[in-house]
């Protein structure tokens, strides 16, 4: 059953609900899978008033989402408010790139006269949308990541209908944006299986529906737990099919000396308010800290703590991300080689930011400290050169960002520490805070294993698009498929 639950208090709001059933996802898939062809060869146009239409329906709606998005998150207004303005820009966004011609972007090589492998004949690459995708919505963000959030919009951009699985930690929030949704699709003379929704609170639900054979890729943000289980089911389908995955990351930030020859308290207290924004159920979260030995990195690491001292997040999602939470703290403050910095946990209603230090070789030879901790936490880890540092990265592994402060200059040092950065990262970041991830056609979100289980794919930005639009060349196509200009028939 599905119930709303009021974040911050932990009550039971409204009635409960049951999570789609068997019958229901499968006439869903079934909707979807109808309606492919025909959304598959609409014009740039119609697609981009759909995804226009979308935009304007959730802010006429605004008012309602956000307070629901707030009741069911406890993100706030001002969070949720800036969150739903960039879910309108990102469904525009991809409108604009649809309507400019993106998703019907084609290679043409003319033919060549003579023997091979000179001479060849007309070979034209158009990219034909993949078919129906199941869309499944991440918790920490209602809207960007929810329901029409980014992976929606790049599905419906590139021409595929989408299934949608809602969250069940904002189960009211979800259902009302699909009815919304379903609205428009039907306003703009669509069929309804362009955007289908199912609901549930149990694995099943998105077990059924990533096995539903006539669905051709997942997108998929949330945990590396559940992320790494329903590839799986996707990879042991008769017919395997892509999975895209975007996980959790840990997002280290390596702070080298000649950063902290500047304003070190002021550094630190753009991260501390990084590490604790949304109480750090940010995806892009900073979770481990490299800071040179040495007074100057001590002083950055006591400011750090005096920081986050003085910050209180606020109630996180949901009970179990909670329980998460302090268990891996727990976890963190059972390893002997971790000292605590920040950790005044009371037991108290609201989570408290904690901060652990540990030295270079100690975390890189303790593979349980690389782990997301979800929430506010974080391990500064003390390293004694630029290449213990390099050392660290290539431990960490894969994560969405990789934030490098102080990498002005170049020198051999720095370029392998860019070059690891680069290695493990989607995103490497030279100055700021890796939270806040720009809608633009440049951004990568995603990087390698475990942060994506596709790092040549972004989730975020409109390459995301290309995730759902399979390349087919065509040999000596007859002249009225070139004149479709891209767009399948
Ligand atoms: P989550 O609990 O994994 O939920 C995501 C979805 O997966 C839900 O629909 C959930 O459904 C389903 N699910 C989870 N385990 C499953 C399993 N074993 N089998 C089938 N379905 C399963 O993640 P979350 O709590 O929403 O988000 C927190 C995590 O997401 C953090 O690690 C964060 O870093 C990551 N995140 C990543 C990005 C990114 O862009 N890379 C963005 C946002 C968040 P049920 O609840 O019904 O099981």
């Amino acid at each position: 059953m599905l119930q709303s639950i009021e974040a911050r208090t932990g009550a039971a709001i409204g009635e409960r609900w049951a999570e789609s059933t068997g019958t229901e996802i499968d006439e869903a898939v079934r909707a979807a899978a109808n309606a492919a062809d025909d959304f598959a060869s609409t014009a740039a146009a119609r697609r981009g008033a759909l995804l226009r239409a979308l935009a304007d329906a959730l802010e006429a709606d605004r008012e309602a989402l956000v307070a629901l998005a707030d009741r069911e998150s406890g993100l706030g207004l001002p969070r949720l408010n800036g969150e739903l303005d960039r879910t309108t820009f990102q469904l525009r966004g991809f409108a604009d790139e649809v309507e400019r011609g993106a998703a019907h972007a084609l290679t043409d090589d003319a033919a060549v006269a003579g023997a091979p492998p000179a001479g060849r004949p007309r070979l034209t690459c158009v990219r034909v949308p993949i078919g129906p995708v199941a869309m499944f919505s991440a918790s920490n963000f209602p809207f960007a990541f929810s329901v029409l959030g980014g992976d929606t919009a790049s599905a419906l951009a590139a021409g595929c209908p989408v299934v949608v699985k809602g969250h069940p930690a904002h189960p009211e929030l979800s259902r009302r944006t699909a009815v919304l949704a379903r609205k428009v699709v039907d306003a703009q003379g669509l069929p309804a299986g362009v955007f289908q929704f199912v609901q549930g609170a149990s694995i099943e639900v998105g077990v059924r529906l990533v096995r539903a054979p006539a669905i051709a890729a997942v997108a998929f943000t949330g945990s590396y737990k559940g992320g790494i289980a329903l590839a799986k089911v996707a990879a042991e389908r008769p017919r395997p099919i892509p999975f895209y995955g975007e996980l959790g990351s840990v997002n280290p930030l390596v702070v080298l000396p000649s950063a902290l020859a500047s304003d070190s308290a002021e550094l630190a207290a753009t991260l501390a308010g990084s590490i604790c924004l949304g109480a750090g159920q940010f995806c892009t979260s900073p979770g481990v800290i490299v800071v040179p030995e040495g007074t100057a990195g001590d002083a950055f690491v006591s400011a750090l703590a005096t920081a986050l001292r003085g910050m209180q997040p606020h109630a996180m999602l949901s009970a179990g991300i909670r329980a998460t939470f302090e268990r891996g703290v727990a976890q963190w403050r059972g390893t002997p080689q971790l000292a605590p910095l920040v950790d005044d946990d009371t037991g108290g209603e609201l989570p408290r930011p904690f901060l652990g230090e540990v030295s270079g070789a100690d975390f890189i030879a303790n593979r349980a400290l690389h782990e997301e901790v979800f929430g506010s936490a974080v391990l500064v880890v003390r390293v004694a050169s630029t290449h213990e540092a390099t050392q660290v990265l290539a431990a960490i592994g894969g994560s969405l960002t990789v934030t490098l402060w102080g990498a002005e200059t170049q020198s051999e040092d720095t370029r392998r520490l860019v070059r690891a950065a680069t290695q493990v990262a989607g995103r490497v970041l030279f100055s700021g805070v890796p939270t806040g991830v720009a809608v633009t056609a440049a951004q990568h979100h995603g990087g390698p294993y475990p942060a994506s289980t596709q790092p040549f794919t972004t989730s975020v930005g409109y390459a995301a698009m290309d995730r759902f639009l399979r390349p087919v060349a065509l040999q000596d196509p007859p002249q009225w498929m070139l004149d479709r200009k891209g767009v399948p028939v």
